[in-house]
């Protein structure tokens, strides 16, 4: 800024001052004293020479002087201004006056104007000095009178924008100091953001870890809202975290080929069962020009499409929040462009320009109304302009909002190849977006579509002999189920595959109506996998579809799992659910059944004897094919950051043991779409008895019931059964313990088990003890303590099961 403004030095500029100030104060002296009365004008050209002259010599004594010289210059120019309109009046206005008058106005806004000003300036000054000095002959006023007045201004206007310079200069100094301490201040909130966050973190699964033991229901409806607000509370630390790294410039993005269509339905499906809960509908389309792969920050881009979709979902009260991606011309490389549309409340325009501004929701009663912590689009637009891209708003109040991220990448892959002939495909869907984005899709994997928008078209679509290879109902449609039925009763479509398409959990979907459900909004991958188990053999035998593809749609699950408690309680949930599940014991043993038999599903433990879950992962993806590869959710007894990693990266999810049956529904369908019955709350249950002969809290035969009615929700059959499964096994465990080379494995799987009945503090020492052998500490006294603890679970464990298999079935 200091050198594009004034590359001299300057103590050039004090010189000239000096040099001009100093001739004027001789010369106008000269006249003044030598001629006395003759003309105003030397008296003029003294108090001005004398005043540049004090100026320039207070710039080198006063800092104050220095830091105002820009004020004072300009009054000082303001005076001449004065007086040579007076002279220029009392001569009769004469060319060379009205040329200085004009040049004295010049001056005074060089002073302060940027350089380019103060380079005109100084050539018209130039040009006018040269011009006085051959030209002008003035009767009343000298030659000399006039260069000396000339000389005199241009130094003081070039003081005057020193002056100017070394003011921003000062301004400059103080808004870098400004940015580092507001650095220094993000710095601090990220860290202590970070320091909050840790404990949080323990809190929320602390009350994940009581929500499994027995409580009474005042207990368990104060643990929600703890644990409801635990995560309100994180959800903001987070948004605070992520703004204040970003502030810091900490913000750290990487470049991975990204593929777009996963991503994009990842999203939708994230905001999909609060979008159900308020009866929107939400549509997820990708351009059949967009790159299947680029080259961009896939967790970042992740995270503002959510960001807007959830957005989008809370401030829209009903309609449809749609997600597009679009390929688009870029400058240099690909245009990539993510819009999402609502048909929302919408934003005020004069709101428009404080949308992105940090802790800014546009409305005050925003928070009350919808929460939020008024950063996530401010977060979003700076993520967005680190990766080089821009974030826009278009909106109209009460008919709602757009926002569109637009972006530079690199194609890694190209657009996906639209698929070969693959038949007929039937729609029936009466949202005209959700209906376009299934025809798109099934465009894409080479179907020819009748898509129909409403119920009475299918019918008299139907009466005029139209036929399908398969055919998708959306169960939103009014008379969705009377169309199934008419097509189920058909005699020439009666064994023609229909796809339910269903709202996440909003619908229970009659299973003998349909050959498979695929949940809304409709995955590109789950709908492809669907329809193309569905229609393979009709398609491929051009015969009508094999019995088997109208097999029932609930999903072939591999439950692998080590350890025969787990095993027992897997299965048993699993019956729960209405499925019924095949068995391997280890790694190896599934990587065998995944190559003898289809699976939809594997729920695969990840610590076992052989081959570990995750090897056996690895070879199950690298050597079946991959029209036949099973979802895989990873069953894990401690969810580390690097387990999560590695389900997020390689499998479709994972779960943590013990396995709640709602969670274990919930993510059957979210990988599979099938949807099973759903289950009522979890019961109420008595409060644990501790027993502290062995200073472990052991809970009594009571809680030990109860946990397992609980976990088995009131299947007392099911909950005997893993009593069974426990009793026949601990005791060979108990005994292995106190062999030091088996105690790792051995405190392993008591771990499980003991968390299994409920006796979480002795599954926490099962731990402790596992750790401390892995790492070679000293762990006999602790595995004595244990095996004490143990047996007396054993003993609990017993009774429970003389009370459960005697008790009635439901209270
Ligand atoms: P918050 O965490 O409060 O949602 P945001 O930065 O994401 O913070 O949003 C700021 C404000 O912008 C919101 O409080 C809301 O008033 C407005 N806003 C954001 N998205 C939308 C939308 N899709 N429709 C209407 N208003 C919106």
């Amino acid at each position: 800024m200091r050198s594009e403004a004034s590359p001299l030095p300057l103590w050039i500029y004090r010189a000239l001052l000096f040099v001009g100030g100093t001739a004027f104060v001789v010369v106008g002296a000269a006249y003044q004293f030598g001629e006395p009365g003759l003309v105003d004008p030397r008296a003029a050209r003294l108090s001005l020479g004398l005043a540049a002259l004090a100026l320039g010599v207070l710039t080198f004594t006063s800092a104050h002087v220095r830091r105002h010289a820009i004020g004072l210059v300009y009054g000082l120019f303001f005076l001449v201004s004065v007086w040579q309109i007076t002279i220029a009046a009392t001569n009769g206005l004469t060319p060379t006056s009205a040329f200085a008058v004009l040049l004295v106005f010049m001056g005074c806004s060089a002073g302060i104007q940027g350089p380019r000003t103060l380079a005109i300036y100084a050539v018209l000054f130039v040009v006018a000095a040269a011009a006085t000095a051959l030209w002008v002959e003035d009767p009343g006023v000298p030659r000399a009178a006039y260069i000396s007045t000339l000389v005199a201004f241009g130094t003081i206007g070039v003081a005057a924008a020193r002056a100017r310079d070394e003011n921003v200069q000062h301004l400059q100094d103080a808004k870098e100091q400004a940015v580092l301490a507001a650095r220094a201040k993000s710095e601090f909130l990220a860290a202590m953001s970070h320091e909050i966050r840790t404990p949080m973190n323990g809190v929320i699964g602390m009350t994940d870890v009581l929500a499994m033991t027995p409580l009474s229901d005042e207990q368990r409806e104060a643990l929600s809202t703890i644990q409801a607000s635990g995560q309100a509370l994180l959800d903001v630390i987070n948004d605070v975290l992520d703004f204040s790294k970003i502030e810091a410039g900490h913000l750290d993005l990487v470049s991975e080929p990204v593929a777009l269509r996963p991503l994009a339905d990842d999203a939708a499906a994230v905001v999909a069962s609060a979008a159900t809960a308020r009866g929107l509908e939400v549509v997820c389309r990708v351009g059949a020009d967009v790159p299947s792969e680029v080259l961009t920050d896939g967790a970042r881009l992740r995270q503002v499409t959510l960001n807007l979709l959830a957005n989008a979902v809370k401030f829209t009260p009903s309609g449809t929040v749609t997600l597009d991606v679009r390929a688009a011309r870029g400058a240099s490389g690909t245009g990539l462009e993510v819009r999402v549309a609502d048909t929302g409340i919408g934003i005020k325009p004069d709101h428009l320009d404080i949308l992105f501004d940090s802790f800014t929701q546009v409305d005050a009663s925003s928070t009350r109304r919808y929460g939020g912590t008024g950063l996530g689009l401010a977060i979003s637009k700076r993520i967005v302009e680190a990766m080089g891209g821009t974030l826009s708003v278009e909106s109209t109040v009460g008919e709602g909002s757009t926002f569109t991220v637009a972006l530079e990448v690199a194609e890694v892959a190209p657009p996906p190849a639209p698929g070969s002939p693959a038949g007929t495909l039937l729609l029936v869907q009466g949202h005209d977006q959700a209906r376009d984005a299934v025809v798109a899709l099934a465009m894409g994997l080479g179907f020819e579509v009748d898509a129909v928008r409403h119920a009475d078209g299918a019918q008299s679509w139907l009466r005029e002999g139209g036929t399908y290879d398969v055919a998708a109902l959306d169960l939103s449609l009014d008379g969705a189920l009377e169309v199934a039925r008419a097509l189920r009763t058909n005699p020439s479509l009666s064994d023609r595959p229909l796809v339910a398409l269903a709202p996440v959990g909003g619908h229970a979907v009659p299973l003998d109506l349909f050959d498979a459900v695929v949940t809304k909004p409709v995955r590109a991958d789950r709908f492809a996998e669907v329809v193309a188990r569905l229609t393979r053999p009709a398609v491929l035998e051009g015969a009508s579809p094999a019995p088997e593809a109208a097999s029932a749609p609930p999903p072939r699950v591999l439950l692998v799992e080590d350890h025969a408690v787990n095993r027992r309680v897997g299965t048993g949930l699993l019956k729960r659910l209405g499925l019924e599940a095949d068995i391997a014991e280890d790694g190896l043993e599934a990587v065998g059944a995944v190559t003898e038999a289809d699976y939809d599903l594997v729920l695969m433990d990840l610590q076992m004897p052989n081959m570990d879950g995750t090897e056996a992962t690895r070879q199950i993806r690298a050597t079946v094919p991959a029209d036949r590869q099973p979802r895989i959710v990873a069953l894990t007894a401690n969810a580390l950051p690097e387990v999560a990693d590695f389900a997020r990266d390689e499998m479709d999810g994972y779960l943590t043991k013990p396995v709640r049956l709602e969670d274990l529904r919930r993510e059957i369908e979210r990988t599979t779409g099938y949807v099973a019955p759903l289950s009522g709350p979890p019961r109420a249950v008595p409060h644990a008895r501790a027993e502290a002969k062995t200073g472990v809290r052991v809970p009594g035969a009571d809680a030990v019931a109860a946990h397992l009615r609980s976990l088995c929700c009131d299947d007392d059959v099911l909950a005997v059964e893993i009593l069974d499964a426990y009793l026949g096994t601990d005791q060979v465990l108990i005994d292995a313990l106190a062999d030091p080379a088996k105690r790792s494995a051995t405190a392993h799987k008591l771990k499980a088990s003991s968390a299994t009945l409920g006796a979480d503090a002795i599954a926490h020492m099962a731990f402790e003890v596992e750790q401390g052998a892995q790492n070679g500490t000293d762990t006999d006294s602790l595995a004595a303590t244990l095996t004490h603890a143990l047996h007396d679970l054993r003993v609990a464990a017993s009774r429970a099961r003389a009370r459960l298999s005697g008790a009635p079935a439901a209270p």
